[in-house]
């Protein structure tokens, strides 16, 4: 389906970016597996593409870094002459309540989440339009949770770029859309109370957390062929907390 396709896909070490990763290579495209701090993780995540027949890179860059997204783009045009699909899922959290949230952690959330995507979306947008096709996945999040007034704002973000991005991308065939995750079991979800936990499972329709490779579906649809009169769009995938 993606044979001969190059696939970026930030923070692919852990979380939903590795299943991201792993269906991405599935589907026959060569996937860069991008980190920051998780160097072990992410070659093991290579490792694993490898011995399922897939093939795949490990390249790390700080995606809130603007020179270093820029050298990381450049790098993979050079090698392999080509960038088919850019997932910018690269995330984190510092949650807080608003009044006591530090300047620090609101401009780390922004950089990275918003941030990283724009800066490998800028460097990577070139090439696509040059080729005439492409396809970007932002992850978003469904969001509104009182404390993550950082993260809601990141992830609001993310939704306007992808539509301004869409719009502006349209008319070489590149397309451009987020997917909105809800509460799905990964580290990043790990941390929270068994409260918090009960309370989300029970606003959630169908009755449990989603899986990363619950997302990776969805992103693989998004980068596929067949979604290609989609653009612009933020597709749910939250067991339908968010209807
Ligand atoms: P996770 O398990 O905490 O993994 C986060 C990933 O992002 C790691 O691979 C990490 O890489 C990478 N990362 C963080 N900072 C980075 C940076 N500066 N440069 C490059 N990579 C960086 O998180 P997750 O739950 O899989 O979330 C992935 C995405 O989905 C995020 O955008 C998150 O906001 C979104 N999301 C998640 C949920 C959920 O319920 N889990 C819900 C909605 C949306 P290293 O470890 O190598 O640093």
């Amino acid at each position: 389906m993606l044979e001969g396709k190059i696939a970026v896909v930030t923070g692919a070490s852990r979380g939903i970016g590795r299943a991201v990763a792993l269906k991405l290579a599935e589907d026959g495209a060569l996937v860069i597996v991008n980190y920051n701090g998780s160097k072990e993780k992410a070659l093991e995540v290579k490792e694993e593409i490898g011995k399922k027949g897939g093939k795949a890179e490990a390249y790390r860059c700080d995606v809130s870094d603007f020179s270093a997204c820029e050298a990381f783009i450049a790098e993979i045009i050079k090698e392999h002459g080509r960038l088919d699909i850019l997932v910018n899922n690269a995330g984190i959290t510092r949650d807080g309540l608003l009044m006591k949230m530090s300047e620090e952690d609101f401009d780390k959330v922004l950089a990275t989440n918003l941030k990283g995507a724009f800066n490998t979306l800028r460097f990577a947008s070139r090439q696509m339009l040059k080729q005439r096709n492409g396809r970007v996945i932002n992850m978003a999040s469904v969001v509104g949770v009182a404390g993550q007034a950082n993260y809601a704002a990141s992830k609001a973000g993310i939704i306007g770029l992808t539509k301004s991005a869409a719009r502006e991308m349209a008319s070489r065939g590149i397309t451009v859309n987020a997917v909105a995750p809800g509460f799905i079991e990964t580290d990043m979800t790990e941390v929270l109370s068994d409260k918090v936990k009960e309370t989300s499972v029970s606003q959630i329709p169908l009755g449990r957390f989603g899986k990363a490779e619950d997302v990776a579906a969805a992103v693989s649809f998004l980068a596929s062929e067949e979604a290609g009169y989609i653009t612009g769009q933020v597709l749910h995938v939250d067991g339908g907390m968010a209807m």
